[in-house]
């Protein structure tokens, strides 16, 4: 091979260029990705709604040696906690050697709630031989997505008597699946002549529940009381419970591996459990002298509002409690605080190539991106971070020999979207979104990369170290 010119030389000295962290990671690091998405994948089965995720995070800090914090608790440097809030989001903690005034929280912040279909507070009905529960869909979908696809059914009822029953059915093997219908082509002349937000439209997104007439000749709406009775015989509800009940209808599939080569995990709801799960393990893994907290939040998907959601004051108050229990000064323990909002980003696909910046797009497998601000139109809505966060973030990440690139959601005015981020940069804490390139977001079945999942955990690992 001829020696470089000046020109190589200079252009590999002065030019930036991503790299695909599967050619660059070593054989080794090659099986600690694909080990890692295993862990990942066996959570994503797990953890479809927020109050499963929930559930996870706790057993596995649990088992990681955590114990419950609750508000007034004392603390001290070496603690490792969890703060579970309403059973729907959770602050997985450790309390580190330095000093809080001077050296703030290090927080990843991402949240565990997805995109799904609610079921209704008055649900049953009964039509053409079939019964179906009524819906009003959660955070942005492609409704038509929805449609003939399998389905299982989660979540949580409170019983006129108080009990609470959760509700989880779909997944197993031998378990029933729930169904929205979709039209025929051969009829769906009209219905394809539309526009894809109305081919099928809110009221349609109906969940096909039962099919059986309850056997007795007298009674009425025998399929709806045949429903009826088994709701009544597995959970001990009736009509009336589900006033009082959360549930959803979340795809029945579970999480696969994409290509030959797997190198890619189908499954729903990366967005955004494959921040919070690296998120998670990053804080059960690590033995940092910072303080370091992983807050999975819910409600993101709808506004982030709400009790649970990352605008409610409790995750402030718990700061604020940490660091009373060591004796800081929770202003200046903010001001010195460190935040990476971890949420998906959209990864270019070629397929719609044009709604993509390339230059500034996240590639799927180049790791994990750091997006400096979101938002949408002139950033709005965006924190954007500053020069100065972005560059000590930097340096951490390129310290640690961690694969990352930089990526913006699409097209200038070509759409947008926003995270958490802004909710804590308001707090007087520096932030910065960084998180996973995904393959048709939103989606009942998304896409990304095992390599960017294991970037992302590496990331956070350098955050805290
Ligand atoms: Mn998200
Ligand atoms: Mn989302």
């Amino acid at each position: 091979m001829s020696e470089k010119s000046k020109g190589q030389k200079l252009q590999e000295k002065l030019a930036y260029k991503k790299k695909n962290y599967y050619e660059v990671a070593s054989a080794e690091e090659k099986k600690e990705i694909f080990s890692f998405a295993e862990d990942y994948k066996k959570f994503l089965d797990e953890a479809k709604t927020e109050r499963e995720a929930c559930f996870a995070s706790v057993e596995a800090a649990k088992k990681a040696g955590f114990t419950e914090y609750k508000f007034g608790d004392k603390l001290k440097a070496g603690d490792k906690k969890y703060f579970v809030n309403r059973g729907k989001s959770v602050v997985v903690f450790r309390v580190g050697s330095k000093n809080l005034e001077e050296d703030g929280f290090r927080l990843i912040a991402s949240h565990i709630d997805a995109p799904r279909v609610d079921i209704k507070q008055v649900p049953l009905y009964e039509e053409g031989g079939m019964c179906f529960l009524k819906t009003h869909y959660y955070g942005g979908i492609k409704k038509y997505q929805w449609t003939a696809i399998p389905l299982a059914l989660h979540g949580t009822v409170v019983l006129k008597d108080g009990k609470k029953v959760d509700i989880c059915v779909g997944d197993k093997k031998d378990d029933p699946v729930f169904y929205i219908t979709d039209l025929l082509p051969h009829l769906g002349g009209e219905q394809m002549s539309g526009k894809a937000a109305s081919i099928i439209t809110g009221e349609q997104l109906n969940v096909l529940v039962g099919s059986m007439p309850y056997d007795d000749e007298d009674a009425s709406d025998k399929i709806k009381l045949g429903v009826l009775n088994l709701f009544n015989k597995l959970y001990g509800m009736t009509e009336e419970d589900f006033l009082s009940a959360e549930l959803s209808a979340v795809p029945a599939f579970n999480a696969k591996d994409v290509g030959l080569d797997r190198a890619l995990i189908a499954a729903y709801g990366h967005d955004d459990r494959v921040c919070a799960y690296p998120a998670l393990r990053a804080v059960l893994d690590c033995e940092s002298e910072h303080t370091v907290l992983a807050m999975l939040v819910d409600k993101e998907e709808i506004g982030s509002e709400g009790t649970t959601g990352m605008q409610c004051k409790v995750y402030e108050d718990l700061m604020e409690e940490i660091a009373i229990a060591l004796g800081a000064n929770f202003r200046k323990a903010r001001f010195a605080s460190k935040c990476l909002s971890s949420d998906v980003t959209a990864a270019f696909d070629p397929n719609f190539a044009s709604v993509y910046e390339k230059n500034n797009s996240a590639l799927v497998s180049y790791g994990t991106a750091l997006c400096k601000f979101t938002g949408a139109r002139g950033k709005s809505g965006s924190s954007d971070a500053s020069a100065e966060f972005v560059g000590e973030v930097r340096a951490m990440f390129d310290k640690e020999g961690v694969v990352w690139q930089t990526a913006e959601l699409g097209k200038v005015d070509a759409g947008g979207g926003g995270t958490v981020a802004k909710f804590i940069a308001n707090l007087n804490i520096d932030t910065v979104d960084l998180g996973v390139p995904v393959i048709s977001m939103h989606a009942p079945y998304e896409v990304v990369s095992k390599a960017d999942v294991y970037s992302n955990y590496k990331a956070f690992l350098a955050f805290m170290k």
